[in-house]
């Protein structure tokens, strides 16, 4: 064979050194893009052979990675189908470009490497990242084929020789270049294939590891061993979604999230995916315990494509409301050196995106419907999605509102049906509309939980940080359906039913009472109302608004509420008209002892709610001793 020198057919004095410039970032991806040709390659014969288009020994299929620190190389060999000469010209020379121009138009706005590779099919060329010369030993499958080498300096000029390789396969050697010098480290490559060679369906070999074989006998009789160097294989040729959910264990899958991340406590459970139509996709998802801080479990899911790593960055695949479970998704209709861009545009990750979410929706109804015991025991954890779901996609919605869960402040669990036949009888009011009840602190609202359960009424426990966003929509939802909560007006107001309770007060006995509390109240944004409550009734109780504070709790959120979150907090004063007290302040002539009472009446709700702090709270110790 002669030596054959030629150019690389792009239109551009030298294309490498943009290459090196702009990809700098993730240059760490030559290692993914060449070990996957690798993989290809090692396939396409084992394919070549199954058609009886290749008669020769397949062997067994392996990927070589090795390091030569000092002479500064990077080798990546298979067992492949090799390459005669003209597919070297064909497939390596000719890269995809379709113009220089076009290519310097469009890198321009390209975030990432990826978005560079993958427009222009430059997998192979990213070994110029890192790399100044590059060389080729190749040995095609072909009968007769004769060895074949190329090799570039990063240049546009290449030459094709006379190749070294004696056995079947490709080996690409990287001169690694001065400043990718971090490459020529054990560690740092073992890292890389760690992260996109995983699982890779090939088994991929990084130089050996030591370990013990059986070494006969010793005198005694004892069994000896020697210390042996074997091939070290970075990789699972057989990850858990390549297999039918039929041959795997709970074990399996539990040992396999373990795997994936070794920290964290065990999943609630996994949905195994698995289409073909309209696209391929496979994968395992899974529900993990919920901690709260939401942001450290997001982009947890690994994306694949035919068992090579793509990212964790899954955001346009998964619904943003399924973005906190883990797992992996493997599609080869998602292409290697996929973009974001490219993502946001292509029709099957839309369809993925809504397969996804009907997987989701159909196991948890599934898990409704089989243990509905399990299911409630796992609400708290699984809530969070479920809510979640609803709110932010309607499609969800309809499917969640058969299995989404309320609970009451006894723990017991319904759904959304459920709980209105629960209710309906006592907590309608006088306009046909149920009336929700909930509170979002029980704790602190425990006052005003006892006075409406007092009254036959249920109430719900809505503490999570979706509840407030819940609440909304549910309202929105559910017909003729208001929720408040439990502190929102005195309990008899709560429910506006047809008897109404009159003050037994006289209209300047009224006037005087708010006057004497309003006095008593020097904090501002508090205003007094006298109404006819029973007797047994608190003699004060302190809301804030229904309306109003939704709006502020969202403001808090940052849900663009800001208006109301600067308003200062505004709360009403209800001064129960039929309560003893009142008749006891009323009756007493001193002024000083009035404000006192009505104080101390204030104070005392204050305190029942949480609400009473600081020099406020000292001032109402001191005074309660006083009056013992
Ligand atoms: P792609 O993998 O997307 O086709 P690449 O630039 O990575 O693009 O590779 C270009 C082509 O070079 C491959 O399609 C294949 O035909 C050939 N090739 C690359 N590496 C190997 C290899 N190790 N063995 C055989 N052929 C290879
Ligand atoms: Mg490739």
């Amino acid at each position: 064979m002669t030596t054959e020198k030629g150019s690389i057919s792009i239109h551009t004095e030298n294309i490498f050194p943009i290459i090196k410039k702009f990809l700098y970032s993730d240059n760490e991806i030559f290692l993914r893009e060449l070990v996957s040709n690798a993989v290809d390659a090692v396939q396409k014969i084992k394919r070549l052979a199954a058609l009886g288009q290749y008669n020769g020994e397949v062997g067994e299929p392996l990927v070589q990675v090795s390091l030569d620190a000092a002479a500064k190389t990077i080798t990546i060999s298979d067992n492949g189908l090799g390459m005669t000469a003209d597919e070297i010209k064909k497939y390596i020379n000719q890269v995809a470009f379709s113009g220089a121009s076009e290519f310097v138009e469009k890198f321009k706005d390209a975030k990432d490497a990826n978005e560079i590779i993958g427009k222009f099919g430059l997998g192979f060329y990213s070994a110029f990242m890192v790399a100044d010369l590059v060389e080729i030993q190749t040995l095609s499958y072909q009968e007769g084929a004769s060895p074949a080498k190329w090799i570039c300096d990063g240049s546009t000029e290449f030459e094709i020789s006379q190749g070294n390789r004696t056995t079947r396969g490709t080996s690409i050697i990287l001169h690694v270049n001065a400043e990718s010098e971090e490459f020529l480290s054990e560690h740092k490559l073992q890292e890389i294939l760690d992260k996109y060679a995983k699982f890779l369906p090939v088994p991929i070999q990084f130089g050996t590891k030591s370990e013990q074989e059986a070494d006969g006998e010793d005198e005694e009789g004892k069994p000896k061993y020697k210390t042996v160097e074997v091939p070290n294989i970075v990789n699972t040729t057989n990850p858990i979604w390549t297999k039918a959910p039929a041959d795997l264990s709970d074990e399996d899958y539990l040992a396999f999230y373990k795997e994936l991340y070794p920290f964290s406590e065990d999943p609630l459970f996994w949905i195994h995916l698995n289409v073909d139509y309209p696209f391929n996709l496979t994968g395992v998802l899974y529900f993990p315990k919920l901690k709260e801080d939401f942001d450290m479990q997001r982009n947890k899911i690994k994306l694949f494509s035919r068992q090579v790593f793509i990212t964790d960055e899954v955001k346009d695949i998964v619904p943003e409301f399924l973005m906190l479970l883990h797992g992996v998704i493997d599609s080869p209709d998602i292409p290697l050196n996929v973009s974001r861009s490219f993502l946001q545009a292509d029709g099957n990750v839309k369809k993925i995106n809504s397969y996804i979410t009907k997987k989701v929706a159909d196991k948890l109804a599934e898990l409704f419907n089989k243990d509905r015991k399990g299911f409630e025991e796992k609400w708290t954890d699984i809530g969070l999605f479920v809510k979640y779901g609803m709110i932010s996609e309607e499609k969800f919605y309809e499917k969640g509102k058969d299995f989404a869960l309320l609970t009451n402040t006894k723990g017991e669990h319904f759904t959304l049906e459920e709980y209105k036949e629960k209710i309906k009888a006592v907590q309608t009011d006088k306009n046909g509309a149920l009336v929700y009840l909930y509170t979002t602190d029980p704790e602190k609202q425990d006052g005003f939980i006892q006075a409406a359960e007092k009254r036959g009424y249920d109430v719900l426990v809505m503490n999570s940080p979706i509840d407030g966003h819940f609440v909304s929509s549910l309202e929105q939802k559910l017909e003729k359906t208001v929720l408040k909560r439990v502190d929102a007006s005195v309990t008899n107001k709560l429910i506006e039913q047809d008897e109404t309770l009159e003050s037994v007060l006289s209209e300047e006995q009224s006037t005087a009472i708010k006057g004497i509390f309003e006095k008593a109240i020097t904090k501002p944004g508090y205003t007094v109302e006298v109404i006819g409550l029973s007797p047994d009734d608190s003699p004060v109780t302190i809301t804030m608004d229904e309306f109003m504070r939704r709006m502020k709790d969202m403001a808090k959120m940052g849900g663009g509420m800001s208006f109301y979150g600067n308003m200062p907090d505004s709360y009403k004063v209800a001064v129960n008209g039929n309560h003893k007290l009142v008749a006891k302040i009323l009756a007493s002539a001193d002024e000083a002892e009035q404000s006192k009472f009505a104080k101390q009446a204030v104070d005392l709700a204050l305190l029942s709610q949480g609400m009473l702090t600081g020099p406020e709270l000292t001032a109402f110790v001191s005074r309660s001793v006083e009056l013992i």
